[in-house]
């Protein structure tokens, strides 16, 4: 098979397993009410969990971003593309989750995927939670180390397996907010851990920062510091309604990694427009706390009238609440007829999400009305009682 076959053989494989991704164009910006294909539909998959990505003021500050600064940063930092506005958002981004220093990157997943290629050599190990993002995974697969993944939440798994490494370093990341389930990983046993056996602790927290620990993460709602040996990725691209991403840890590592992460140093930096927002973003969630307030009340409203409706709810306490429905197949067909009924809810398939839970994705917002949460419930109910029946 040459290789223009095997990718058609791949595609169709795809096709006829339902798991074809495809792309749903919005014709209007990101939140609660977007527009596709000429229909308006509320909108529950986004990671606008704070209703940011098309606030007024961020929107503004982009715009005074760029005409101060310019439209693009021109170079990498270590060149000459490290604008004021970057190393402003730098601090103020530390001081906000209580580090010494942070570094940006211009992702998360290139954030994650610099951390284990710089700090680790060939004797060493990451441990990693199953269900851990793809870009941690990736990190692994990048670096020299060896992976290991320990069964979700595993924390006897994960304990026996760091203490069994005997020469050389242990590094164990882990999402702070699992960005499939919503459910916590157990922060204070993994920071204990990695400093217990001599190691580097990493936090992914995609889905915290911004949401937990008012607005701060799930570390500092958990009470633990990006110093010493914990360090802690926040991205901006979710509640903070930017892009980009930032690693936070004590000043010699962000110094450590400035020498040797590659996906810092090897990319143009940031539009120094969104840099220059990045302080206005954590202005509107640092001085409007009604906003968390909100979205805390709709995951509540959302839970409740799930519970009621019987519908099968995960543990899950954060704005990310999956319904898993098992085939591929099935999630796909909900997720046609909810935006049939006006509704934009993800399906989330394999190899996202391993074979037999693919699930709807349902993400809260604080943009999102009390009513449009009771319809999603009503109409979800009705789709999967429907689906039930046909078997
Ligand atoms: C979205 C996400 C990332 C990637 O962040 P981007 O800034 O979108 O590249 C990393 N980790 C987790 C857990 C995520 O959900």
């Amino acid at each position: 098979m040459n290789w223009r076959d095997k990718i058609r053989a791949e595609l169709q494989k795809r096709s006829e397993d339902d798991l074809l991704r495809q792309r749903q164009t919005l014709d209007s910006p990101q939140g609660a009410r977007v527009t596709v294909d000429g229909k308006e539909l509320l909108n529950f998959c986004s990671n606008d969990y704070l209703g940011l990505a098309n606030h007024p003021r961020l929107i503004e500050a982009v715009q005074e971003g760029a005409s101060r600064w310019g439209a693009g940063s021109g170079a990498s930092h270590l060149v000459c593309g490290h604008l004021r506005p970057h190393e402003e958002a730098e601090r103020r981004l530390a001081v906000f989750v209580g580090a010494e220093a942070a570094l940006l990157f211009s992702t998360g997943y290139m954030a994650n995927l610099a951390l284990p290629a710089a700090l680790l050599g060939r004797d060493d190990l990451i441990l990693e939670d199953r269900l851990n993002h793809a870009s941690l995974i990736d990190a692994a697969l990048l670096s020299r180390a060896a992976l290991g993944r320990y069964p979700h939440l595993n924390i006897r798994s994960l304990d026996e397996r760091a203490e069994a490494h005997e020469n050389g370093q242990v590094l164990i990341s882990t999402d702070a907010v699992f960005s499939m389930d919503g459910n916590l990983a157990p922060v204070t046993f993994i920071d204990e851990l990695a400093r217990r056996v001599d190691g580097i602790a990493v936090f992914d927290d995609a889905h915290g920062f911004g949401v937990l620990g008012n607005g701060r993460g799930t570390l500092a709602q958990m009470e633990v510091r990006p110093s010493g040996s914990t360090l802690m990725v926040g991205t901006l691209g979710k509640a903070l309604g930017l892009s980009g991403a930032f690693v936070a840890g004590d000043q010699e590592i962000i110094n450590y990694l400035l020498q040797f992460a590659r996906p810092y140093i090897y990319t143009t930096a940031l539009p120094p427009s969104i840099a220059h927002a990045i302080s206005t973003a954590l202005d509107l969630v640092e001085n409007e706390p009604e906003r968390h307030a909100q979205l805390q009340q709709n995951i509540h409203q959302f839970r409740s009238a799930a519970e009621a409706a019987n519908l099968n709810l995960m543990k899950s306490t954060t704005a990310i609440q999956p319904l898993v429905v098992g085939s591929a197949g099935k999630a796909t067909a909900l997720s046609e007829a909810l935006a049939q009924g006006g509704f934009l809810v993800g399906a989330i398939r394999p190899p996202t999400v391993p074979i037999g839970t693919a699930r709807l994705r349902i993400t809260l917002s604080a943009a999102q009305g009390k009513e449009d949460i009771d319809h999603l419930v009503s109409v979800l109910a009705e789709n999967i009682e429907k689906q039930d029946k046909e078997g």
